[in-house]
């Protein structure tokens, strides 16, 4: 996977669609299947259409503007092997520089309203003028080649997922104060006051939903931030369900 997309020019609006939950019916696995509670690791792979025995695992990662979200998650997939990140579909046009495939899937309003239609997104969001998504097919694909990916979504679609794949391992990246993120979001200079003013206001709205993610990191310094980060992702990769195969075949070299 090549470059990430780059820092967004505008943080997405509070009035994001809440209104589309994620809907578990699959159809190209056939008759919809109601999600109800918790699923089980085999009904997500179920879900996912995945049959292998080992699947790669999905990490989410949402933080607000500024946080340093996007170096610690460039570093993070350029560090781990096996890590890559999600790739979108999107109606916003490409900035210059961005590759359709790479950054994301750019793709025509009636392209995404078919993908709606087909139930082919895990979670879309409606972000002023521009629709981003998480394409499933694309998602399966990776995940049965034992691939982890990480999504870097925002906090409407971040929830979207955790509803639909409880097993979706959530990070929220947190700044050590709503001070320091503003002398961030200033030094990264690409933005005016009255920008920083609504990215601060924004910021305090995302930040309340911190509480529904299972990992917090604080990025203050962002060296034991990276840490934490990857220490998540190495915890997750040695769950007994991830490992359980590959113990299997270790302990069949006693027989
Ligand atoms: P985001 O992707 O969350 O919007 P960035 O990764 O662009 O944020 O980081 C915002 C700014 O803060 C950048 O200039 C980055 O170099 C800086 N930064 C990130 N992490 C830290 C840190 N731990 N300490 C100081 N500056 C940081
Ligand atoms: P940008 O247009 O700057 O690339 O992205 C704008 C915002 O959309 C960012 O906060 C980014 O995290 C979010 N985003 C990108 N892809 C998706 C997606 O597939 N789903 C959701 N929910 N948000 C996305």
């Amino acid at each position: 996977m090549g470059a990430h997309r780059s820092t967004p020019a505008c943080t997405p609006h509070p009035s994001v669609n809440l209104s589309k939950p994620v809907t578990p019916k699959v159809p190209f696995l056939g008759p919809a299947r109601p999600i109800s509670g918790r699923l089980s690791i085999s009904e997500v792979r179920w879900w996912l259409g995945v049959a292998l025995p080992q699947t790669g695992s999905i990490f989410v990662l949402s933080a607000p503007s500024g946080a340093g979200k996007s170096t610690l998650a460039k570093r993070l997939v350029a560090e781990t092997p096996g890590l890559i990140f999600s790739i979108s579909f999107t109606t916003r046009p490409p900035r210059p520089g961005e590759v359709h495939g790479r950054e994301y899937f750019f793709v025509d309003d009636a392209t995404f309203d078919q993908m709606i239609a087909e139930e082919g997104l895990l979670e879309w969001v409606q972000v002023y003028a521009n629709r981003y998504g998480t394409g499933k097919a694309w998602l399966r694909e990776q995940l049965a080649q034992g691939v982890d990916i990480l999504l870097d979504i925002e906090t409407v679609g971040a929830m979207n997922v955790k509803k639909a794949l409880p097993e979706a391992v959530m990070i929220f990246l947190l700044p050590p104060s709503a001070q320091v993120l503003a002398q961030r979001l200033r030094g990264r200079g690409d933005t005016d006051d009255a920008q920083i003013a609504l990215r601060m206001a924004h910021a305090r709205h995302e930040m309340e939903q911190a509480f529904h993610y299972d990992h917090l990191v604080v990025n203050d310094d962002q060296e034991t931030a990276y840490r934490g980060m990857e220490a998540i992702v190495l915890a997750e990769r040695a769950r007994r369900a991830r490992m359980e195969s590959t113990a299997r075949q270790i302990l069949q070299t006693f027989n």
